[in-house]
């Protein structure tokens, strides 16, 4: 029996509506080939509506998001100058307590990787960490940033990832500094350990941030479900894209108990705007992403079979993955597939 989802749309800003655009003209070839029903409703946030809004999240916007099943979210520019407003995927992560941000990393066929056969998740915390926004400047020259660590969001996010853990090669790596941050990584590693005794069965180690950058080069095929803090989880998930081939391929979800925001892992890119040449695959995964969490299971295996098709068959392929095609050409080309499937 076919369902209808409402789904929030946030096209964000630099490549932003380019990207997004191409998910929807995937999301409508599966609507067309099933009978999968999808609203999509469009919100404004980002850089781009605070001149209209005075935030890059207005309120209309968050009464849209309570309204929806997920929410597909186009990449946003943050300022860096102090005073500028947070990020709006902070803001979303924190406000929908969306505490597992799950990136998957693997080798695609054709596409040039360190290793030939990585397959791994980041699930990193998504809520606090250094990500807090709390930072004060003490004196002149002198500023402190607060890194929260709480054990109820280390434990919501260490259940998460020992779940996925079950459902893959039962193997858990949890990444930190303890050494260093002794407090605030010995809440997050006890938490983990607290997690693990409800999985006897999936294999726990850990390692140190830095081994763990130096790992993902060397041995990337070790690793299978990493969790995380949030700016480890952040900088690891951009390296771990990278070994596999391009952060135009990388997809985020983001997990809470009652919602979801599915995301590319790469940001708005403001110098490629408009021109027509990124690759737009990491947001169609993020799609994919979505429908796999609304349980449309189906649906999502078109969406990845058709991009592991292209992909396979190389003739279109976007500059970061070596080829000349541009960004609607991707998007079509993974569009007809879904279609000819
Ligand atoms: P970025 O990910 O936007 O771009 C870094 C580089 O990655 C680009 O110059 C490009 O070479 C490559 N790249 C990114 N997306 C690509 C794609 N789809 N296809 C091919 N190549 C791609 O990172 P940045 O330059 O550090 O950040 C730009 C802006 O994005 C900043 O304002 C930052 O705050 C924001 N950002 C937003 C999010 C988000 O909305 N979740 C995430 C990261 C960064």
């Amino acid at each position: 029996m076919s369902k209808t989802y409402n789904i929030a749309v946030l096209k964000g800003d630099g490549i932003g509506p380019e990207v997004t655009d191409s998910a929807i003209k995937v999301l409508q070839a599966v609507q067309d080939t099933s009978d999968l029903r999808l609203n999509f409703l469009y919100g404004e946030a980002g850089y781009h509506c605070i001149a209209d809004y005075g935030t890059n999240l207005p309120e209309e916007t968050v009464a849209l998001l309570k309204r929806t099943d997920a929410c597909l979210k186009g990449p946003m520019t943050t300022p860096e100058t102090p005073g500028a407003p947070v990020s709006a995927a902070v803001k979303i992560r924190k406000m929908f307590n969306l505490y597992a941000n799950v990136r998957p990393c693997r080798t695609y066929p054709n596409v040039e990787a360190l290793k030939p056969d990585i397959d791994l998740i980041v699930v990193r915390e998504n809520t606090e960490g250094m990500y807090s926004g709390i930072e004060y400047e003490v004196a002149l020259g002198e500023a402190v940033a607060l890194r929260i660590i709480t054990k109820k969001a280390s434990l919501l996010v260490a259940k998460h990832a020992f779940k996925l853990a079950e459902k893959r090669r039962k193997h858990l790596t949890y990444v930190h500094k303890a050494n260093i941050l002794r407090i605030t990584d010995g809440i997050f590693n006890d938490a983990v350990k607290e997690a693990a005794l409800k999985h006897p069965d999936v294999t726990v180690d850990d390692i140190h941030i830095d081994a763990a950058a130096m790992h993902l080069i060397k041995k990337p095929e070790t690793f299978d479900v990493i969790v995380t803090t949030n700016l480890f989880g952040d900088v690891i998930s951009d390296e771990a894209a990278q070994v596999t081939g391009s952060l135009g391929l990388a997809a985020g979800a983001n997990i809470g108990d009652t919602y979801g925001m599915f995301e590319p892992v790469h940001g708005s890119a403001p110098k490629y705007t408009g021109m027509n040449r990124v690759n737009p695959t990491a947001t169609i995964m993020a799609a994919q992403m979505m429908l796999d969490y609304l349980g449309e299971k189906t649906a999502a295996a078109i969406i990845e079979n058709a991009v592991m098709q292209v992909l396979k068959e190389g003739k279109v392929r976007t500059k970061d993955l070596g080829g000349s095609s541009t960004t609607s050409e991707m998007s079509e080309a993974i569009a007809s597939k879904v279609k000819a499937l």
